[in-house]
């Protein structure tokens, strides 16, 4: 029966909600959907992994999702923005040690109005023409996405988070809309962006039929990139009392998404690696192809902390890339300077 319910995963990359739940609920597949995954991988991508930096430009969000570290009413959090020469030096560096991908990730923070965002990304388009920029900002309206992707932004990561209406509302505050994200999402989707998305795995209050709602609206989205990470507490959120995200639930899920699409770039997260000192090569052995080194100025690494204990805090962006070789190389997979895009997508937009 396994056997049947793997291989019917494997090639028709889709599955009866049912059958989702069996895979989803039993550990008992594991090993065998693992080395089906890795195999779909190999199939698209090799053994390369590709990496990207990530430059968390701002802690300021005006947002208060109750999981998140830095949302607006947490007071404790000593708030930083970088300047325009800061993401840039962070550019220079990471270019310099082989990443091709410049993660722009923040927190929602009108400081940055859509010009200064337009300017430092043409900015980046100019000096590093080979390399893909990539937004990670929230929720925009279509003409601010527009303005971003003409002035030179490839890439854009916004994760659902969850699918579920009634689940939505337990994560976030009533003027956040799931619809709005959606929204979102296909806006970035018309206007020509690789487009990212993704959702917590063991949130609080999350059923399986939440998870299987994430992998039917996945299907819908059909994106280019998809980053699941463990729920992790953060001790100054509503949710701080909530038992974390499983490593094993995560590792299940990142193979049955590599499944369902092949073609995905899909990140090892560093949440993985909070969880689990090894959770990020066990992410690539799952079927994970992307690892997001983080490329932010030390001094203000520790206040980005959207959950607890967050890892690579502390080393400079060198000690990180040899690191990560290390890491890598020492599981069988190579890290390639490469800018990394999507493999063609054969699936069209469903709307
Ligand atoms: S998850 Fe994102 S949008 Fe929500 S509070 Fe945190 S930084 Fe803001």
């Amino acid at each position: 029966m396994s056997d049947l319910l793997l291989q019917k995963l494997f090639e028709k990359s889709d599955l009866a909600d049912d059958e989702f739940t069996q895979l989803i609920e039993s550990d008992f597949f594991d090993e065998q959907l693992r080395q089906l995954a890795d195999k779909a991988r190999r199939s698209y991508y090799g053994t390369d992994v590709y990496i990207r930096g990530l430059i968390e430009i701002s802690n300021y969000c005006r947002n208060d999702c109750f999981y998140c570290g830095i949302r607006r009413n947490n007071y404790h959090v000593e708030r930083y923005r970088l300047t325009r020469n800061d993401i840039l030096n962070c550019c220079e560096t990471g270019y310099k040690l082989g990443y091709r991908t410049f993660v722009l990730q923040g927190g929602e923070d009108k400081f940055y109005n859509d010009d200064m965002i337009c300017e430092i990304v043409s900015t980046i388009r100019k000096l590093y023409a080979d390399c893909a920029i990539t937004l990670s900002l929230g929720e925009k309206s279509y003409q601010s996405y527009k303005a971003f992707f003409d002035s030179g932004a490839n890439r854009y990561l916004l994760r659902h988070e969850t699918a579920d209406t009634e689940h939505y509302v337990k994560l976030h505050p009533s003027e956040m809309k799931i619809d709005n994200r959606k929204k979102c999402l296909f806006d970035l989707k018309q206007i020509g962006y690789q487009v990212g998305s993704g959702f917590i795995v063991g949130s609080p209050y999350q059923t399986t039929q939440n998870l299987i709602a994430d992998l039917r609206f996945l299907q819908q989205l059909q994106p280019a990139m998809i980053g699941i990470g463990p729920f992790i507490a953060h001790h100054q959120t509503p949710f701080q009392n909530f038992k974390n995200g499983e490593l094993k639930l995560t590792l299940r899920l990142i193979s049955i998404l590599r499944l369902l699409f092949p073609y995905a770039l899909i990140p090892a997260t560093t949440a993985l690696g909070t969880i689990d000192p090894l959770g990020r090569e066990l992410g690539i052995l799952a079927g994970a192809n992307v690892i997001m080194p983080n490329l932010s100025p030390v001094t203000v690494r520790k206040k980005y902390e959207l959950y607890d204990n967050k890892i690579c805090t502390g080393e400079e962006a060198a000690e990180c890339r040899h690191c990560l070789n290390r890491r890598i190389t020492s599981i069988g997979y190579n890290i390639v300077t490469h800018i990394g895009n999507v493999k063609e997508c054969k699936q069209q937009l469903i709307k």
